[in-house]
């Protein structure tokens, strides 16, 4: 199969095939690297969202009743095609999202990993059985799909996060309905033809794109049983608010402000390297990026001068630049915003060490880049600090120790990801048992936890309290039957009373 090109107008996915586009709203779609519309999307409306989610229910009742080796077999020839068409995928990703093709096909690669791991569905949707539980009686448990799911996903991981959600949902025996950003979402299409090829029944897998009107649809929908979203802070409480009270099950994954302390033992080359990498790496759009390093004061001087020399040394370029290290933000709006924060951290007196304002790639003067930025003695009360800033800008907090150090990270409202950089094992130790926080690195940069595990974050990253993929996803896409049962092979003795003696 070949995929299918980026169409000028995207439009939904629907019960196996693209719908017709007959809505009058539509949203453009930019290359970031050259500030040029590339394509529009369609937005759905509140009759395209009834029409798809029907579409979810009536498949979804045959498709949960499949035999697990059936729908293992359809996970298994997923997984293969999204293997060979990775670098098709990186492509579209780089060009609508501008990260370098290297990290978009990491990306894709972090997301065939969850589709590896929901290939073993038969054993992880396995029960638990309890023989003889009281005299005759035996008790198990199964887990069963709960029904539709819908995903909102963010802009910055278009082919990863879908898979945080679909396969996971997929295998369990859900219906899954995706709202992709609606920046950069020409993937979702592709994913859908891939489900398709892989022989997903049709309505399995359905792609709706929108903005605020079909996730709110969503949220409302009394056939939608559970949602799960990726993005920002604010919009993940709303979602998280608004689907509870639909009684819906919701977890909703929201923004961060991830900490990288460094001990005055750590290696500070070593330490430079990640930290640069981590926080200037897909231009600062990673929920799990670095964006502040807090520092023992005995080396900042020495680390921020190493960080200097490696932020002026990273190429920027367009995404499909060979030896680009960081491409452009997703859209002009965020460029302006993180200008305006970088600015503001000026005038509240922090050190502005190296500014990636006003710059420029020559031949993409229209693209919307911002340059790798270090500031240092940043304040917790500084607007920069508060911010989540979402773009290529790294903090630098120094602290006495490791004590003060643990007061900054927890006193943070977020509570994604951190690392510890040092070479003291009971230093790390301590600050992996304190720290309040979701994910923890020791020695690496971005803990995101491999598909097996379950991804998530603590306090104002996380509504909902269920983290995603892994067993969490697992959980979260099934409800739990438990069954009594007796065969007896002569009359038992009704009760009024419950018997609490197990016999
Ligand atoms: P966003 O919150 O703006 O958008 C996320 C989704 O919500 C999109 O599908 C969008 O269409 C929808 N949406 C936007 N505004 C809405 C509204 N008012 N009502 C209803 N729906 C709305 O996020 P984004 O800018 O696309 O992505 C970046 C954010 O996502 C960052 O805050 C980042 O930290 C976060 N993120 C978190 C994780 C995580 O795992 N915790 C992972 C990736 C991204």
């Amino acid at each position: 199969m070949t995929i299918t090109e980026t169409k000028t107008l995207v439009g939904h996915w629907v019960d196996g095939a693209p719908v017709p586009v007959v809505t009058q709203r539509t949203a453009p779609v930019h290359n970031p690297a050259t500030g040029a519309e590339i394509a529009r999307v369609a937005l759905a409306t509140g009759e395209e969202v009834d029409r798809a989610v029907a579409s979810a229910v009536a498949a979804q009742r045959s498709w949960g009743a499949l035999s697990l080796g059936k729908r293992a077999a359809v996970l298994f020839r997923f997984r293969e095609l999204l293997a060979s068409h990775a670098d098709e995928l990186a492509v579209i990703i780089s060009r609508e999202h501008g990260k370098v093709l290297s990290d978009a096909r990491g990306e894709v690669a972090r997301g065939l990993e969850v589709v590896e791991h929901a290939c073993g569905l038969p054993q992880l949707m396995k029960g638990e059985v309890s023989d003889e539980a009281a005299t005759g009686i035996d008790v198990y448990s199964v887990r069963e799909p709960i029904g539709v799911v819908a995903g909102i996903t963010p802009f910055n991981f278009p082919v990863m996060v879908p898979l945080w959600m679909s396969p996971v949902a997929i295998a369990t025996g859900n219906a899954f309905v995706l709202k992709p950003s609606e920046r950069d979402p020409s993937t979702a299409n592709v994913l859908a033809e891939l489900w398709q090829q892989a022989g997903l029944p049709d309505g399995v897998f359905t792609v709706l794109h929108g903005d605020r009107n079909a996730v709110t649809a969503l949220l409302e929908h009394p056939d939608v049983d559970a949602v799960s979203f990726v993005g920002s802070t604010p919009i993940a409480k709303y979602v998280h608010a608004t689907g509870s009270a639909a009684g819906k099950r919701v977890q909703a994954l929201g923004g961060a402000k991830n900490h990288g302390v460094v001990l005055a033992d750590a290696d500070l080359e070593d330490a430079a390297d990640h930290l640069t990498a981590a926080a200037f790496g897909s231009a600062g759009e990673r929920c799990m990026a670095l964006s502040v390093a807090v520092v023992a004061e005995e080396v900042a001087d020495e680390l921020v001068a190493l960080l200097a020399e490696r932020a002026r040394a990273v190429k920027v370029a367009p995404g499909d630049v060979p030896d680009a290290d960081m491409g452009p933000v997703i859209t002009a709006a965020s460029k302006e915003r993180i200008e305006s924060l970088i600015g503001s951290a000026e005038r509240e007196g922090a050190d502005l060490v190296v500014d990636g304002r006003g710059h420029v790639v020559p031949g993409h003067e229209e693209g919307f880049f911002v340059g790798p930025t270090l500031i240092d003695r940043v304040e917790t009360g500084y607007e920069v600090y508060r911010e989540e800033v979402f773009g290529p800008v790294l903090d630098i907090v120094r602290v006495a120790d490791l004590e003060e150090a643990l007061a900054v990270v927890n006193a943070n409202p977020y509570g994604n990801g951190t690392a510890i950089f040092t070479s003291s094992g009971a230093a790390a130790r301590e600050f992996r048992r304190r720290v309040q926080v979701g994910m923890v690195g020791v020695n690496v940069p971005i803990p995101v936890p491999v598909a097996w595990h379950s991804f998530g974050g603590w306090k104002d990253s996380l509504f909902g309290d269920s983290p995603i993929y892994g067993p969490e996803g697992i959980r979260f896409c099934t409800r739990a039957k438990v069954t009594t049962e007796r065969w007896p092979s002569k009359r038992v003795q009704a009760s009024f009373h419950f018997s609490g003696d197990g016999q």
